[in-house]
């Protein structure tokens, strides 16, 4: 059993430094095959805290020679009758059984998140753990569901045809993805691509591998054959390497725009399949007789939420002129009532952002938009008496323009570029003045303008008078350059699987 799964239950602070006395000492190893291994180069790396900026432990450093031994792994256990055999109840038994696991270990699941990723445990425990046991459940769900079906096709030759498709698992799947979420990043990819009957190499993002190497332990508990859920742990080197890798079939990414066009890029050798949720810079579109007091807890929520740090935070607001300073006066409340600090406190629900690099990432954009005319309402630094953390205020810039940097790029950081508007015509063309087109909120009582914007507004999710919603049942992912395909639902049993229609002459 892993330091992990050995902590007994007890506060977040007394079971974090068991998880950290665990976890010192061997490097955190690669998970291929079943197995915990180093890597090739005996490279090793270390994740922080970001809560108090210091090292948990190392965690080897895959490489591609790491990637290659998992692909291999990986299509070995394609082919062995104990996976591509497996029932699809049985299968559906293995994925519950894993959910019950993560269940199991929530508590020592939602700490390991939190002191790896920086996120509150009272939010990790919510989104990352129950979020995961969730996806498990409802993609157990789907193998015995998940079929084809017979066609009524008409041969011009009048011979009695029976056409009927199959569905059959696409194949090795890389699956790469970030650290904002990283644990229900995992698992939106890994579940329905077991569920499909795939098998995957998971290359969590370097900042955050921790949860993903203790899913792939719990899945070997659960019953799920070694070699089916591979692990490397690594840089974008590692990602690299299992995109040009011929031995994976389909590569699902979510992370940035940028790294996604080079996933592209990278895929061509063998035509691999790609699916790709990538970044947002989500609208909240505020019109003049929407409920101010739900708009604006809900569109604080939707920037603040997970220090900002969310594909989907709701970063442009768009407040009719008539109620632009009021709306705004509210989301300041919002955001100075945010408790701010260690995310093992159970009264904090704001953390630190993941790391030095996204601090000054952040801390660059909120001086950017400064210098291009935006005015500083609330936040933009460092808050006081937190030590080594990489805490950044929640902010808000108003009197953005629409061609101001803040507008246009993805900050990834709890920062509301706020503008105004007052033509309704050229509302939504602002709204859609964008690269991305993931997601949108829109906050009005008109129901006739509720719907008329929700068609208008380019965005693979709008939300009405709500935020931030996401469900496994219904399909996520991005217009334009927020992504390719969909994540959740049929959709994502789809990603994952090859259509074979089969001809049968009965005449
Ligand atoms: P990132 O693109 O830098 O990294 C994501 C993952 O890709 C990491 O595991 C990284 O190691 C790997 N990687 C880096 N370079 C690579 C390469 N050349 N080839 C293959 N893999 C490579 O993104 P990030 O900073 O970790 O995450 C933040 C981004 O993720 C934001 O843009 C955010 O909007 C996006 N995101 C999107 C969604 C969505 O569903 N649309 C969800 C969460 C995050």
């Amino acid at each position: 059993m892993s330091a992990v799964a050995q902590a007994t239950a007890g506060d977040a602070y007394s079971i974090a430094s068991r998880l950290e006395a665990g976890l010192k000492g061997a490097p955190r190893g690669l998970l291929i095959d079943g197995k915990s291994v180093q890597a090739v180069s005996g490279k090793t790396f270390a994740t922080l805290n970001p809560a108090t900026g210091k090292e948990i432990c190392q965690v080897a450093e895959g490489g591609a020679a790491d990637v290659d031994l998992a692909v291999q792994a990986a299509r070995r256990a394609l082919t062995n009758p104990a996976w591509c055999n497996m029932s699809a109840v049985d299968r559906s038994l293995v994925l519950n059984r894993l959910a019950d696991l993560i269940e199991r270990d929530a508590q020592e699941l939602a700490v390991l998140e939190c002191i790896d990723n920086g996120k509150p445990a009272t939010l990790t425990k919510v989104v990352e753990i129950e979020g995961s046991i969730k996806t498990f459940r409802y993609f157990a769900g789907w193998p015995t569901k998940f079929g084809g079906e017979t066609l009524p096709v008409s041969p011009r030759s009048g011979a009695k045809i029976l056409n009927y498709t199959v569905r059959e698992p696409v194949g090795v799947c890389g699956l790469i993805v970030p650290w904002n979420y990283p644990m229900s990043m995992a698992a939106w990819k890994v579940a329905p691509a077991l569920a499909a009957g795939c098998t995957v190499v998971l290359k969590p993002a370097e900042q955050t591998p921790l949860t993903a190497l203790r899913l792939a332990e719990l899945a070997l508990e659960a019953g799920i054959p070694a070699g089916v859920f591979n692990v490397i742990t690594g840089f974008g080197e590692a990602g690299a390497a299992l995109v040009d890798h011929p031995g994976v079939d389909k590569v699902a990414f979510t992370g940035s725009t940028e790294v996604g066009k080079a996933i592209v890029r990278g895929s061509t050798g063998n035509l691999k399949k790609v699916s790709l949720e990538l970044g947002g810079k989500s609208p909240q579109i505020v019109l003049p007789d929407a409920d101010l007091d739900a708009a604006a807890a809900s569109i604080a929520a939707g920037i603040f939420f997970n220090q900002g740090q969310t594909c989907t935070a709701g970063s442009r607001l768009y407040a009719h002129a008539s109620i632009h300073d009021d709306l705004l006066g509210r989301i300041a409340d919002h955001a100075a009532k945010l408790t701010i600090g260690n995310g093992l406190d159970p009264s904090v629900n704001f953390g630190p952002l993941v790391s030095e690099e996204q601090w000054d990432r952040v801390s660059s954009y909120v001086e950017i938009g400064q210098r291009e005319g935006a005015e500083l309402v609330c936040g933009g630094a460092r808050p006081n008496g937190l030590g080594d953390g990489f805490f950044f205020q929640p902010t808000i810039l108003a009197n953005a323009g629409r061609d101001m940097r803040i507008v246009r790029e993805e900050i990834f950081g709890p920062v509301l570029s706020a503008l105004s508007w007052s033509d309704p015509e050229d509302l939504v063309a602002q709204a859609n003045d964008s690269d991305f087109g993931l997601s949108a909120g829109i906050w009005t009582n008109d129901l006739k303008q509720a719907h008329r914007l929700a068609g208008a507004v380019k965005a693979g999710t709008v939300w009405v008078n709500c935020f931030n919603l996401v469900d496994n049942a219904t399909p996520f992912g991005g217009f334009k350059q927020s992504g390719w395909g969909r994540e959740h639902g049929r959709q994502a049993m789809e990603l994952y699987s090859e259509v074979k229609s089969i001809w049968v002459n009965l005449s």
